[in-house]
């Protein structure tokens, strides 16, 4: 068997950039280093494929456990389809040097089906091409495959006992528009295989494909020697008028508060759903001095959040957050709430550079806020929110968690404080 050049990984790489594809198997040294947010997404979406087998139960796995093993896994898949196992899970298959790991094979009387599975909430251009790439690498190898589906999370499924996997799940049959881009996949591989070849990487400008449909991991190498737009006056990024028209309203001195969200794939909690927006944790700086709380995840951790923080909210009528303002509201509809993020211009360096993400020290860097702390080690709430499920509560991570908490209170106070000075 000859080795792969390409697999469904780097054939959507290459689909982005040609550059980075080459790169990437050529000039691996150069690539960026790998944030923390994209392994989590990565570990996310293993533990959703785990659950969605339950769709189809007593399957057999072909997973090889080492990438290396491909060929023993390739082998082993092609012998249990023809000892007629129904159900196969992490099915190997190897065409046209693409090699593809599908998440669920199952035969159906009259065929074969597959089904790729997503940790998102709905399904993608991306997704759809990945589903047409597995469609011509099985089709490839002679398996009778008879139609493809994707499988994403129905954010509408509400929890009940236990998870019902049939209910957690959406499945989506698109086999039309799979066949529909087998022509562009076949050409596609042909390209991506010719640019493995070339003696240097492809001559390709920086463009909008550099964070398109995924920020590319070459970007420090790429955009090393772009010229950085000139630092933008801080004052001009905000708007004022809504600002001081927010302000107007606010009864009282206001209290800043940060929330550590969660928002689990998989709902952990009765009566919850995939992807909820919940918090666990606070931090609540008002003239008292800084308050924080941090709450188990054993139990949903918003009914102790809830009543811990209005009993912390006695007197205080307004409250300034980044951000959390849709959150903040919906718990406390009783508080009026200004969220700094929404006086932020759209056309500000936070938003060209963030896009809708948040990050405390950009937020300090683009507005220079000199807090009295120091930066903490989270800097993002999906790494605090991954930490919180896996440690908590053990003592490091409290106190981790409680310095990220209040770095983002404290910095809330400061941009609120710069606000008023214009
Ligand atoms: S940074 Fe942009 S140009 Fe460079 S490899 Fe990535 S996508 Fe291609």
């Amino acid at each position: 068997m000859e080795k792969h050049l390409l697999s469904k990984s780097t054939f959507i790489r290459g689909n982005q950039c040609l550059k980075s594809l080459y790169l990437n198997k050529k000039r691996s040294f150069l690539r960026d280093r790998i944030p923390k947010e994209r392994l989590i997404v990565f570990q996310r979406g293993h533990q959703v494929g785990e659950l969605a087998q339950d769709l189809f139960p007593g399957g057999i796995n072909m997973s090889p456990g080492h990438p290396a093993a491909y060929k023993k896994a390739i082998i082993n898949t092609g012998e249990k389809i023809k000892e007629g196992f129904p159900v196969i899970y992490e099915a190997a298959f190897q065409h046209d040097q693409v090699m593809i790991y599908l998440d669920i094979l199952v035969h159906t009387g009259t065929g074969w089906h597959a089904y790729e599975v997503k940790s998102s909430g709905g399904i993608s251009e991306t997704y759809m091409m990945d589903a047409a790439l597995q469609y011509h690498v099985i089709k490839g190898t002679g398996l009778d495959i008879t139609g493809i589906s994707l499988v994403h999370i129905d954010k509408g499924y509400v929890l009940e006992d236990e998870i019902d996997p049939k209910g957690l799940f959406n499945i989506i049959d698109v086999t039309e528009e799979a066949l529909s881009r087998q022509d562009y996949v076949k050409d596609q591989i042909e390209r991506e295989k010719e640019a493995l070849t070339l003696e240097h990487s492809p001559k390709i400008d920086v463009g909008p494909q550099c964070r398109e449909p995924y920020d590319c991991d070459f970007l420090g190498h790429c955009w090393k020697n772009v010229p950085k737009p000139a630092k933008k006056d801080p004052s001009l990024q905000i708007d004022k008028d809504a600002f001081n028209n927010a302000s107007i309203n606010l009864a009282g001195n206001p209290a800043f508060i940060k929330l550590l969200p969660m928002r689990p794939a998989i709902p952990m909690y009765r009566g919850t759903h995939p992807y909820q927006q919940m918090a666990y944790g606070y931090a609540l700086k008002d003239g008292k001095g800084f308050r924080s709380s941090l709450y188990p995840h054993t139990t949903n951790p918003m009914d102790a959040l809830l009543s811990d923080l209005k009993t912390k909210l006695e007197g205080i009528t307004s409250l300034v957050c980044f951000g959390q303002g849709y959150l903040i509201r919906n718990l406390l509809p009783e508080v009026d709430v200004i969220d700094l993020k929404d006086m932020i211009l759209p056309e500000s360096e936070y938003y060209s550079e963030m896009k809708d993400k948040f990050d405390l020290e950009k937020l300090r860097v683009i507005f220079s806020l000199q807090p009295d702390d120091k930066l903490p080690d989270y800097l993002s709430d999906a790494v605090a929110e991954h930490y919180y499920l896996k440690e908590y509560p053990s003592e490091g991570i409290k106190d981790k968690l409680e310095a990220f908490e209040t770095s983002w209170a404290g910095t809330i106070e400061a941009l609120h404080s710069y606000m008023k000075t214009l």
